[in-house]
């Protein structure tokens, strides 16, 4: 039995060709309403822009997990995909690299040494690679597992040498940077392997595709909780209350608030002082549409960090 979330998620950017997508006129709606963050959501659209035209030429992964075998990657915590599986385009991936870089210094999101930098960086031979592939092997969960031997050629690729030294970038910038570029590549790649796997033995906190922490969530009709991954928008299932990010279940120490019009709502945890925001599914018109849900809770976030609370 494949894994079935009660709750559609819309994934939008898998329908290139079929003119304005739903998620962006959602995205014109909420324009319209909150003029206070359109600065935020016309960035968003560009960036949507640039990954659907990136995304349109990623090939399928070419990914066979034996369900046997899965089984045992699961009890052991260990997330599928390996960075050799994703289906990843260099080119394609400077591309994005500088092209995003381009679309955060349109809108002052970027500070000029930063941009300065990342222009180095995507114009050298062999500065990006090691970098990216450092990003995704440092997953919340994969320094931490035994799963060494799976990801020696992590370990193989050599930093930069001195001859091309990487200029220094901001860490969140880069971060940011890094996972915007990678989107593309990874979201095909999980939308493709999930609808063939089963992740209904995965219990983990973080992601069972790729190993991210998750960036947002879904509660379903039944009110099981659904955590989406910061990195691939891969799903899995989770304790309804717990913290995912410290594994606090004392639902004492988790304050809960919801949206002005109860569609989101916050799960902070008091003991890390984390929180992660929900799509509430029990009362939805519509999918959850990341694109569109990350932005419209900007306000929510704003609540969340005024109360010491951190994303
Ligand atoms: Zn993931
Ligand atoms: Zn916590």
């Amino acid at each position: 039995m494949g894994y079935n979330p009660a709750v559609p998620i819309e994934r939008p950017t898998q329908r290139p060709g079929r003119g304005e997508s739903r998620e962006i006129a959602e995205l014109k709606r909420l324009r319209e309403d909150h003029p206070e963050i359109a600065s935020a959501i016309d960035l968003q659209i560009a960036l949507i822009d640039l990954q659907r035209r990136v995304q349109a030429r990623v090939p399928m992964p070419w990914v066979e997990a034996d369900p046997e075998w899965l089984k045992r990657q699961h009890a052991l915590g260990r997330p599928l995909l390996g960075f050799k599986d994703i289906p990843l385009d260099w080119t394609d991936l400077r591309l994005m690299f500088r092209q995003t870089a381009d679309i955060l210094r349109r809108f002052d999101t970027i500070a000029d040494p930063d941009y300065a930098a990342i222009q180095v960086i995507s114009r050298s031979g062999n500065a990006l690679e090691p970098l990216v592939i450092k990003w995704y092997e440092s997953a919340a969960c994969r320094g931490t597992t035994d799963a060494a031997s799976q990801h020696e050629e992590a370990a193989a690729v050599p930093g930069p040498s001195a001859s091309d030294a990487v200029p220094p970038v901001d860490p969140d910038t880069l971060e940011q940077l890094l996972l915007l570029s990678m989107k593309p590549f990874l979201e095909r790649c999980a939308e493709v392997v999930q609808q063939r796997t089963d992740f209904s033995t995965w219990t983990q906190a973080y992601c069972p595709l790729c190993g991210g922490e998750p960036e947002f969530s879904v509660i379903t009709p039944a009110a099981e909780r659904l955590l989406i991954c910061s990195r691939c928008a891969g799903r899995w299932r989770f304790h309804p209350l717990a913290c995912p990010f410290c594994g606090n279940t004392d639902r004492t120490q988790i304050t809960s608030f919801a949206s002005r019009d109860g569609r989101y709502r916050i799960y902070a945890c008091n003991v890390c002082m984390r929180y992660l925001k929900a799509y509430d599914g029990r009362s939805a018109t519509r999918p959850l549409m990341m694109a569109v849900d990350t932005v419209a809770t900007l306000p929510l976030d704003a609540a969340a960090m005024q109360r010491g609370y951190r994303g």
